[in-house]
């Protein structure tokens, strides 16, 4: 989607803080991190919300977790855990609107989410 941040980014056409790449799925750092770890796993295929996805978007979606997975390895942070978020629209505060999983962690959290 020619107008879409994200999509820009997996085209290098803004830059981004890569951390990981496969096939299907691109990682970077978020620009203004909420936390020590949050680091931003798309999808390459560009969907805009989760309410848009689609049976054939199955694969697609586990290797959000897997990527999420591994780089939580790498961060060493898959003991102390982290948590994984997608926002979807307004009331989530859903601000990009190319599907991205959230990788946050190294803190404590709280629970609820406010
Ligand atoms: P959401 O509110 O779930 O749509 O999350 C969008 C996230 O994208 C926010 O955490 C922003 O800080 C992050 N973000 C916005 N622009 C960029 C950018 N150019 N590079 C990296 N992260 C960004
Ligand atoms: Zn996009």
């Amino acid at each position: 989607m020619s107008d879409c941040l994200f999509c820009k980014i997996r085209d290098g056409e803004i830059p981004g803080d890569i951390v990981y790449e496969n096939d299907h799925v691109l990682a970077f750092n978020d620009i203004n991190p909420v936390a020590p770890t949050h680091i931003l796993i798309i999808p390459k295929e560009h969907i805009s919300t989760l309410n848009d996805l689609e049976e054939n978007h199955t694969q697609t979606m586990g290797e959000l977790f897997i990527a999420a997975k591994a780089i939580a390895s790498k961060e060493d942070i898959s003991d102390s855990g982290y948590r994984t978020v997608f926002n979807c629209n307004k009331d989530a505060q859903q601000t990009v609107f190319h599907i991205h999983l959230h990788l946050i962690g190294g803190r404590k959290m709280l629970w609820p989410p406010g």
